[in-house]
């Protein structure tokens, strides 16, 4: 099986080129921040804090289907995939995620999803923790003002309302909060490939990684697409 690692901070893009890739190399597109939403969503939903969420995980199954490039998600048999995307889901994300028993709790179920499937698997602690023999890993990076503005920007698109300035203090409070953290913090593994796309369009952004990952597979003797 081959495995893309796609890692960087929030709101940089991750999962729009990584879903584009998947679709390219016909790969699976693993969104594993959705992962840490569904428990985050599990804590909002129940009134449970990041100091308790351990105590609960037993109760927690997460369930991730692939069909046509996209990724649902079912919390303990409930279809939650259109309940994650909310600020304060995000928030509580970012806090639940600094919690040891929960990165383990999803550990095994990252790895299994890249033992039978060829993945594009974007996150914070791919290339360094999840899959660290992974053949490609790119982490993506941007100015934390150009990721708050696509950010807005994609808000406004949809119809949403959007406040630039708490756009960005959110962005600067999770970046800092997934960086400084203990356990698996956010930062680029030693092997990857760092690309700033703070200058990229999003078209730009795609080609600038897929060429990465075609010449770094056709190069690797081990593959051969
Ligand atoms: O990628 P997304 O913004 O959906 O992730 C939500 C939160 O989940 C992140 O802010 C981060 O704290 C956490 N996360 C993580 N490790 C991953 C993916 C996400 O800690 N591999």
């Amino acid at each position: 099986m081959i495995s893309i690692a796609i890692d960087g901070p929030a709101g940089v893009g991750k999962s729009t080129v990584s879903k584009a890739i998947a679709k390219k190399l016909g790969f699976i597109y693993v969104d594993t921040g959705a992962f840490y939403r569904a428990i985050a969503l599990f804590a909002v939903k129940n009134n449970i804090d990041e100091d308790n969420i351990r105590l609960y995980l037993q109760q927690i199954s997460i369930e991730p289907k692939f069909e046509n490039n996209l990724q649902s998600l079912y919390l303990n048999g409930e279809d939650i995939t259109n309940q994650l995307r909310f600020e304060k889901i995000s928030i509580m994300a970012s806090r639940i995620s600094a919690v040891p028993e929960v990165r383990d709790f999803l550990l095994n179920l990252q790895r299994n999803i890249a033992l039978t499937n060829n993945v594009v698997m974007d996150g914070r602690d791919i290339g360094t923790v999840v899959l660290p023999h992974a053949a490609v890993k790119i982490f993506l990076t941007a100015t934390t003002e150009k990721r708050a503005k696509r950010r807005y920007n994609e808000m406004i698109d949809k119809g949403e309302p959007a406040d630039y300035n708490e756009i960005l203090h959110n962005i600067i409070k999770r970046d800092s909060s997934d960086s400084i953290r203990k356990v698996a913090p956010l930062k680029p593994a030693d092997d990857s490939v760092i690309i700033d796309t703070s200058e990229y369009n999003l078209k730009e952004s795609i080609e600038c990684v897929l060429s990465i990952i075609n010449k770094k597979l056709k190069t690797s003797a081990k593959f051969n697409l």
